[in-house]
C-alpha cells in the first residue's frame, strides 16, 4: 500500500518540536531553575561567579588542583585561575591519552566599566566615567536602577570588595537621559549613537560637603561617603576592577512562568549547566573537564581568556603527572564550546532565517559554526563531530536544534571554539537560545536551560 502524505512527511522530514512534551520534564526544567536564578543572583561580575562555582565545587568536595600528584579515576579537583576562571574535573577511568571531554564556558558578560579616572562633578551632581566592555547596545543602559560592583586595592595593597545596588534598601545608580520635550536634536541620531559611550556617565551623587571651600563640593563629599564605607581614596579606583551592572534580579517571564529574564545569562545559563553537569557526574569514562572562562566577550584575550595558554597548561600539568602524552591526549579530546545564540524573534523576524533560526523552547541549540562573512573566523564542526553528538542526544533523549546566528550577511560572532580547536581538540557549538541577548534584562527558556544541562551531562558520560 502506498504511503501517506502524512507518513512521508514523518518518515521523511525534519520538524524541530517544543522541547518539552510531557508534564514530568516541564516541573524538573521549573525546578532546575530555581537554582539557576540564585545562581544568577549571587554573580554578576566574573569573580563574583568564580567565587560562587568555587564555593560549590567545594561544597560538592572538589580539592584544589595540586600540579604534579596522580589522582585516582573518580577524584574531583578545580582551579581558580587568578579570580576570575573555574576549571573543575573529574578523573576518568581510562587513561588520559584516550582523551578529555571538555565543556568551555564563559562567565564573563556585557557590562560597563569604570575607566581608570572615573569620578567627577558637573552640574552640582557627581559621577563616574565608564567604558563598555564586550558589544552592547548603548541606548538600552539608560534610565534603569544600576548596581556597583567590584574591587580596588588600598596602598598597603589590602583589596575592598565593592557591592552596591543588589540589597534591599541600598541605593541604586543611573544613566539619564534626556526628556522627550528636548529631544529633537538627539532624535537624529543614528541608534547606535542614542547614547554615546562619552554619554555612559553613572549618576551617583548629588550632595555638596558643608565647608562651601572645597572646589568641588559634591565630588568631595561622595569620595568622602566611599572613603567613609570603603577606606578608599580617589588614587585606590586607579588600582581598581569596578563594573555597572543591572540591579535588578533575576525573574519568571509569562504568565506560564516558562522564561527566566535576567542581566548576564550569556553565558552564565550554560556555565550554570555545565558547572552542574560536572559536579554531578561520577566515575567518569574520559576525565571530564568543565571551563569557565573569563574575556569572551571582548574576544578572549589576555591572561584570562582562552586564548590564553592557562587551560593548556592545566591539561598538560595532568597528562604530565599521570605519564600521558598530552598530544594524544589533546587529538583524542572532544570540546563543547557551551555558548548561548541568538532566540528566534518574531518583532525582528528580518533579522532570522526562520528555517536556520534557533527557537526559544525547542530545545538546546547547536552551532555548527559562528563567524561573520562567509563563516570568518569561525570553527566549523565537522560532521562527523555532528553525527557523533547528535547521536548521543537523541539516545539519551535531549531535545535539541540546530541553527545559525541570523541572517547570513547581517552580522555574525565568535566563541572561544577556535581558541580550543586551536589545540587539535574537535570542538563545536553548543547552548541556549536568548532573546534580547546583550541587553541588560536578557530572556532565556526554563526548557532550553533544562536541556542544555542534559546535554552537557550526556556529552560528559560518554
Ligand atoms: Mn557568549
Ligand atoms: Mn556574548
Amino acid at each position: 500500500m502506498m504511503e501517506s502524505a502524512k507518513q512521508l512527511e514523518e518518515r521523511l522530514l525534519y520538524t524541530r518540536e517544543y522541547a518539552v512534551q510531557d508534564e514530568q520534564t516541564n516541573e524538573k526544567a521549573h525546578v532546575f531553575c530555581e537554582d539557576y536564578k540564585q545562581f544568577l543572583n549571587q554573580g554578576k561580575t566574573e569573580r563574583e561567579v568564580a567565587k560562587v562555582c568555587e564555593e560549590r565545587l567545594l561544597a560538592a568536595g572538589y580539592k584544589a588542583f595540586e600540579p604534579g600528584r596522580r589522582y585516582q579515576p573518580g577524584e574531583k579537583i578545580y582551579l581558580l585561575h587568578r579570580e576570575k576562571c573555574v576549571i573543575a574535573a573529574t578523573i576518568g577511568s581510562v587513561d588520559m591519552e584516550r582523551g578529555f571531554r571538555l565543556n568551555a564556558a564563559h562567565i564573563d558578560s556585557p557590562r560597563l566599566d569604570l575607566r581608570p579616572m572615573p569620578l567627577f562633578e558637573n552640574g552640582g551632581m557627581a559621577f563616574f566615567r565608564t567604558h563598555y566592555y564586550g558589544g552592547i547596545r548603548k541606548y538600552q543602559w539608560g534610565t534603569i536602577p544600576l548596581a556597583i560592583h567590584g574591587v580596588a586595592y588600598l596602598e598597603n595593597g589590602r583589596q575592598v570588595v565593592i557591592n552596591v545596588g543588589e540589597e534591599e534598601g541600598d541605593p541604586v545608580f543611573c544613566i539619564t537621559d534626556l526628556l522627550p520635550h528636548l529631544s529633537a536634536k538627539q532624535n537624529e541620531r543614528k541608534l547606535p549613537d542614542g547614547i554615546k559611550g562619552e554619554e555612559l556617565n553613572i549618576l551617583i551623587g548629588s550632595e555638596p560637603i558643608p565647608d562651601p571651600e572645597a572646589k568641588k563640593r559634591v565630588k568631595l563629599n561622595t569620595m568622602l561617603l566611599l572613603n567613609e564605607k570603603y577606606g578608599i581614596t580617589e588614587k585606590d579606583l586607579v588600582r581598581a576592577e569596578i563594573e555597572i551592572v543591572p540591579a535588578q534580579k533575576a525573574r519568571d517571564v509569562g504568565f506560564d512562568r516558562a522564561m527566566v529574564g535576567a542581566y548576564g545569562q550569556d553565558d552564565r545559563v550554560d556555565a550554570y549547566g555545565a558547572l552542574m553537569a560536572e559536579i554531578r557526574v561520577q566515575d567518569p569514562i574520559h576525565t571530564t573537564v568543565c571551563i569557565l572562562t573569563d574575556k569572551e566577550e571582548i574576544g578572549s584575550e589576555g591572561v584570562t581568556g582562552l586564548n590564553s595558554m592557562y587551560l593548556f597548561q592545566f591539561l598538560r600539568q595532568l597528562c604530565v603527572a599521570h605519564g600521558a602524552d598530552d598530544i594524544l591526549a589533546f587529538q583524542n579530546s572532544i570540546c563543547l564550546s557551551a555558548d548561548v545564540t541568538a532566540a528566534y524573534d518574531p518583532t525582528w523576524a528580518d533579522a532570522f532565517e526562520a528555517d536556520n533560526a534557533t527557537y526559544a523552547g525547542k530545545g538546546v541549540a547547536i552551532m555548527k559554526y559562528t563567524g561573520a562573512r562567509g563563516k570568518s573566523a569561525a570553527s566549523d564542526a565537522s560532521a562527523e563531530l555532528l553525527a557523533w553528538l547528535t547521536k548521543i542526544l537523541d539516545e539519551q533523549k535531549v531535545a535539541w536544534q540546530v541553527g545559525e546566528l541570523g541572517k547570513v550577511d547581517l552580522g555574525g560572532g565568535g566563541t572561544v571554539a577556535k581558541y580550543v580547536a586551536y589545540h587539535n581538540i574537535p570542538t563545536i557549538d553548543i547552548g541556549v537560545p536568548v532573546l534580547s541577548m546583550h541587553s541588560p534584562f536578557e530572556v532565556v527558556s526554563k526548557a532550553d536551560v533544562y536541556m542544555a544541562y542534559k546535554a552537557f551531562e550526556a556529552f560528559i558520560r560518554q
